[in-house]
């Protein structure tokens, strides 16, 4: 058996350069070679997981099928490859450092003392190589987040440097991320970040194989030379990222400046000559040329920060892309609708979404959304937090229990329709305790969900602690909402639907997780196919 090639990406000059894009898109152009490739995100923060930050500082969550809650690029490497991702593939200073410290509680260094080097690094360098070690994978991507120079990043940077002499050097290789920013006042390119940078993972120790520079203008062929030049890389090996209309042009963008094909000649790997890229061009092709166009309002309570609903926001493009649809995705804050502003905010969408979420700010505005969709026949869509309002604007309005709520926001309800999970009664810790993950739903035939998903069973991954109460199912579905998905084996509600409406799901799970763009998550599709309906009605 051929050694598993191992390929690490850092960054410099500033945060945000799209480091997460650039390693998902190699890790597509390798996959479409025929190689088997995973990828794997090393983050310095020292939160044990990104599952207590809030969206606002860091993005959404994203969930793996083994219910490990991890950092937003590893949604993107999922909707890149087509593959699932585990608890293995994103990792932390925290958990490193987690790691380290109960070994040493357990007396597992023998009175040595704990250092940086070699205890923090060698932790580092066993979970960098903890994939390839299965013998899955030919190929095995690292992305380290933040800056080459941060503090934070030192001791990965530090592994890096370390392996780059105890791997094979075919099986070794570094990919360093810069920016050459444009000075529009000159009007000129300017290569010095790039300068700096290099120079500082090289004071690091660690020398790139391939520059990629990210770039809002083409680069000529002479300032890669000289660039080459001066961070003593071969020639040709600097190439460009130019700017994207779309994040699934990158992986082509890159391949015009071969960046697969230099990875395959660096380690020697046999695969097919070309990456066979047809089915993401048809996507592009209809994300590009869109013939009809729909409003729809996302409600939800981050709305400043794009990247906190990163995975609703690319399940509409995913799904409209395939409906030949562009998806003007309105975001509406959850705090400002009430009875009064719900038309005005909400009248001229086409469909509207209300996200999921945490805590009491700006749930009765989700209400009034929930309300204002169900009683005017605008598609509607509820996800966790959503689905949850959902019951209850139901509860309120149609079973005339006026003080129903969920018991996350009203404790001492008298009809606590969404309540607290029996085991999560007693949980007082909060990181990686929620209800997390993969878990399998059955759905009653002829429904709504039934339809769309095309089959009776199926998985999401989940990420709450509140459910819906099943006390109250049987008065629900006798005045109109019925549930439709439930789980085979807790028989916990899944997901609720209103038949005498247009469009009216609402689900407990995290369906935006598992889109992507050479499958569009079923719902949203079937959402997005509502409010095409409802915008040519209109
Ligand atoms: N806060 C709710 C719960 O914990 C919903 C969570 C969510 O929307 N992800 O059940």
């Amino acid at each position: 058996m051929r050694n598993t090639k191992y390929v690490f990406v850092t960054g410099g000059v500033a945060s945000s350069l799209g480091k997460g894009i650039v390693a998902a898109s190699l890790a597509k152009l390798l996959a479409a070679r025929g190689l088997r490739v995973t990828i794997q995100k090393f983050d310095p923060y020292i939160n044990i997981d990104p599952g207590t930050l809030n969206p606002y500082e860091h993005g959404e969550c994203y969930v793996t099928e083994d219910g490990a809650e991890t950092d937003l690029d590893l949604g993107h490497y999922e909707r890149f490859l087509g593959i699932h991702t585990s608890k293995a593939n994103n990792v932390t200073t925290g958990k490193i450092y987690n790691t380290v410290i109960t070994k040493e509680r357990e007396g597992a260094y023998l009175g040595k003392t704990v250092q940086i080097v070699p205890h923090i690094t060698d932790e580092i360098k066993r979970r960098m190589l903890l994939l390839g070690r299965t013998g899955r994978f030919d190929v095995v991507i690292t992305e380290v987040g933040g800056t080459v120079g941060d503090m934070e990043s030192q001791p990965f940077v530090e592994a890096i440097r370390q392996l780059q002499w105890e791997l094979p050097e075919e099986d070794f290789m570094s990919i360093h991320l810069t920016m050459v920013p444009y000075l529009r006042a000159a009007k000129e390119l300017k290569t010095k970040p790039t300068q700096h940078s290099v120079r500082m993972l090289q004071q690091s120790g660690v020398s790139p194989d391939i520059i990629v520079c990210r770039t809002e203008k083409n680069l000529p062929a002479d300032m890669k030379r000289k660039i080459a030049q001066f961070c003593n890389v071969k020639p040709g090996h600097v190439i460009q990222s130019i700017d994207a209309r779309s994040i699934y042009e990158v992986p082509f963008n890159l391949q015009g400046e071969n960046l697969d094909g230099m990875v395959v000649e660096h380690f020697g790997l046999e695969c097919a000559p070309e990456a066979d890229l047809t089915k993401l061009r048809s996507f592009l092709d209809r994300l590009f040329h869109p013939k009809r166009e729909v409003d729809v309002a996302l409600v939800g309570k981050y709305v400043e920060l794009q990247d906190a609903y990163k995975s609703i926001q690319e399940s509409f493009i995913h799904a409209g892309a395939s409906l030949e649809c562009k998806v003007n995705v309105h975001s509406v804050r959850a705090e400002q609708i009430t009875a009064e502003t719900a038309p005005k905010l909400l009248g001229k969408m086409d469909a509207v979404l209300v996200a999921p979420g945490f805590g009491e700010r700006g749930l009765e505005g989700k209400i009034s959304a929930v309300k204002y969709a169900r009683e005017n026949n605008i598609p509607f869509f509820g996800i966790c937090l959503g689905m949850q309002m959902a019951v209850v604007e139901f509860a309120r309005d149609v079973l005339g229990l006026k003080e129903a709520a969920s018991t996350e926001l009203y404790p001492e309800t008298p009809y606590p329709v969404i309540d607290l999970m029996e085991d999560q009664k007693t949980t007082t810790v909060k990181g990686g305790t929620m209800r997390l993950g993969a878990y399998d739903c059955l759905l009653k035939k002829g429904s709504l969900a039934y339809r769309l998903y095309g089959t009776d069973k199926i998985s999401e991954r989940h990420r709450h602690r509140y459910e819906f109460n099943d006390a109250y199912r049987a008065d629900m579905e006798k005045a109109g909402l019925i549930v439709t998905g439930e789980n085979p084996d807790t028989g916990l509600v899944e997901i609720v639907e209103i038949p005498s409406h247009p469009f009216f799901i609402a689900v407990q799970f995290h369906p935006e997780l598992k889109s992507t763009p050479e499958v569009p998550q079923p719902i949203f599709k079937g959402f997005i196919e509502a409010a095409i309906e409802r915008h040519s009605a209109q």
